[in-house]
């Protein structure tokens, strides 16, 4: 299926909580990347941090997908089944002296300036309340986006050694992402803007493990009033499963398209069919967040 020049895209919610519109725009936006270039759609259950999930949450995200009628290939891929594949990296690179132990708190990092300054770089600490780091010998300063042109990296975070194992035992948000979406031939990363910032570190993994590097096309991000995402924290309702044609024009209209009064009236297929015919990346908002009231 992975021919070169197949599109494979993909959705990757954290099940910390119900399908809400921010999430929606993510699902919708990746879902008619993939659908307009006769691509693959697959769907991520990045399950990684316990802590931070609710429980019920994996399936009652597949299950809002399906009311939507975003309908993914493939079976759901779960990161709470890839422990062995992220330990094995982490076990290579500890080994290659790619990456080290860092026994460095958030207090000392803090007051070192906010950054961490590779302190642990040659102490050969061992395992056992221990991060794992990996050396950053090549910074990653910009890459470019689909939609919002180059991006600059700030020096400070692009020099950074930054964690790939946490001290607290979970496996770091950017490796796993990066090792998943090689592992699924993933071509394009469409996702909310929230994640430009750690984009620069994981190209700086494909490019430490030698993998072809893939596009990114950040969306815009629904914010509330006060700026902040859409989360359960800030009380973002659950979109509605019975009724699920409003949100979706909705999320339509927030990606920039001007779905005709008479798709209110059309069935779910002919909605996403209308926006796949009519998606163009050029019409999204230029800007990385739009306020909703709620
Ligand atoms: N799991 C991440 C989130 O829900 C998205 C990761 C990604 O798309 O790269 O915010």
């Amino acid at each position: 299926m992975s021919t070169k020049n197949h599109y494979i895209g993909r959705f990757a919610p954290s099940p910390s909580g119900p399908l809400h519109f921010g999430s929606l725009i993510a699902a919708l936006g990746s879902y008619l990347q993939a659908k307009s270039q006769q691509g693959t759609w697959l769907v991520r259950m990045e399950d990684l941090d316990p802590p931070r999930e609710m429980p019920g949450a994996a399936d009652d995200i597949l299950r809002t997908l399906e009311a939507y009628g975003l309908e993914w290939d493939g079976t759901v891929i779960y990161q709470s089944q890839r422990h062995d594949a992220y330990q094995a990296q982490i076990d290579a690179w500890l080994q290659s002296r790619e990456a080290y132990y860092c026994q460095c708190t958030r207090k000392q990092i803090k007051l070192a300036g906010g950054y961490y300054p590779g302190t642990c770089r040659d102490l050969n600490h061992r395992a056992g309340n221990s991060a794992v780091r990996l050396k950053v010998n090549t910074p990653v300063t910009h890459f470019d986006d689909e939609l919002h042109g180059r991006i600059e990296i700030p020096a400070s975070l692009a020099q950074e050694d930054f964690i790939i194992h946490r001290r607290d035992g979970l496996f770091a948000y950017n490796l796993a992402v990066v090792l998943d979406d090689i592992a699924q031939g993933v071509t394009e990363v469409v996702r909310g803007a929230d994640l430009i910032e750690p984009t620069g570190r994981q190209i700086g993994l494909y490019r430490q493990l030698a993998q072809p590097e893939v596009s990114y096309l950040h969306l815009p991000l629904a914010v509330t009033e006060n700026g902040n995402k859409l989360s359960k924290q800030n009380h973002a309702p659950a979109i509605d499963k019975a009724n699920p044609k409003p949100a979706l024009i909705g999320a339509l209209i927030f990606l920039g398209m001007a779905p005709p009064a008479e798709l209110a009236d059309a069935s779910l297929e002919e909605i996403l069919r209308w926006g796949t015919d009519n998606w163009h990346v050029g019409k999204l908002p230029k800007s990385t967040a739009i306020t909703l009231a709620f």
